[in-house]
């Protein structure tokens, strides 16, 4: 084992904006039986649009849009910048006592009436009946969109659905991993049917989903104790204790600070076909040591 070849091997990666933080992670980026890459920023742009609203029998979808939009003033989740950019001609009102719910949605009081938008896990947990929206919601999921229920006085109003495009080399990134002997999961806090739609279009079979900001890491240690060697790829704060965690954790793209000390690789680029060159990359400097 020389010295020599990984430092050629991380001067290597450097020059394509991959940068190993030391010889262990070469090493440990050889043996991966498994990379868990966080959905949303990774594998999708993270530039969530508005492309539906569906308003309840006898609403208007401004009206959905237009106290949905109030609330999330107080946010700065993606999903609510996404809400906030389609309500940008609109009058909205102003809303108080926001409150963020983290992994499930955000309240708030507009005109001293209690708003809560998020997942159907928020709804079920404020006891807010689906009532006629069931089948639309399920519809919308199944085409892959995320789903921002908007309740109004403890009555569902309406939902926004919510699109954000896949990278464009993750399906090929996922592949190449495959042909390498590599399984591949999507971990995300986006429901089930959601992110099923969005992991098929991949060709990911393994998916962790309505997974809470804190049970991240978690996800990774269950399959540490299956005694498979983990990497784990994602790009934001609540990805962190999960980079740190897994067997080598990648830090992708301009992602935040917290992420990029987390990791063991940081891959300057937003390109999940960074992690193939960076796998590739460790195989073959590996190969040089012995
Ligand atoms: P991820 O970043 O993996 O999608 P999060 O934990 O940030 O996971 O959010 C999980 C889910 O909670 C989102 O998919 C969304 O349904 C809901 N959610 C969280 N915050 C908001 C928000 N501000 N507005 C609407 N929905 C939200
Ligand atoms: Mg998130």
């Amino acid at each position: 084992a020389t010295p020599m070849a990984v430092m050629v091997g991380t001067g290597l990666g450097a020059s394509h904006g991959t940068l190993f933080k030391n010889a262990a992670a070469l090493e440990d980026a050889t043996k991966l039986d498994i990379i868990i890459f966080d959905k949303t920023g990774t594998l999708t742009m993270g530039e969530p649009r508005v492309v539906d609203i569906v308003a309840s029998t006898g609403r208007m979808p401004e009206q959905v849009l237009m106290l949905a939009a109030a609330v999330e003033h107080g946010s700065e989740h993606p999903l609510a910048l996404a809400i906030l950019d389609k309500a940008d001609a609109l009058k909205v009102p102003e809303a108080k006592n926001f409150l963020n719910l983290d992994g499930k949605g955000a309240r708030a009081e507009v005109n001293g009436v209690a708003v809560f938008l998020g997942n159907r896990r928020l709804m079920d947990e404020e006891s807010i009946s689906m009532d006629d929206l069931e089948d639309r919601a399920e519809e919308l999921k199944g085409a892959g969109r995320t789903v921002v229920h908007v309740a109004h006085k403890g009555v569902l109003i309406g939902l926004i659905a919510i699109a954000d495009a896949p990278r464009p080399t993750a399906l090929a990134a996922i592949s190449k991993l495959h042909e390498k002997g590599i399984d591949v999961a999507m971990l995300t806090g986006d429901n089930e049917g959601t992110a099923r739609r969005v992991a098929e279009e991949l060709g990911i079979d393994i998916v962790l989903a309505d997974v809470l900001p804190g049970q991240k890491a978690e996800k990774v240690k269950e399959l540490q104790a299956q005694g498979k060697r983990v990497g784990m790829v994602g790009d934001g704060i609540n990805d962190a204790p999960a980079l740190t965690q897994a067997d080598v954790g990648f830090a992708i793209g301009a992602g935040t600070d917290v992420a990029m000390e987390s990791a063991d690789v940081v891959l300057m680029r937003s390109d999940p076909y960074d992690v193939v060159g960076a796998v590739e990359l460790s195989r073959a400097t590996l190969r040089k040591m012995h």
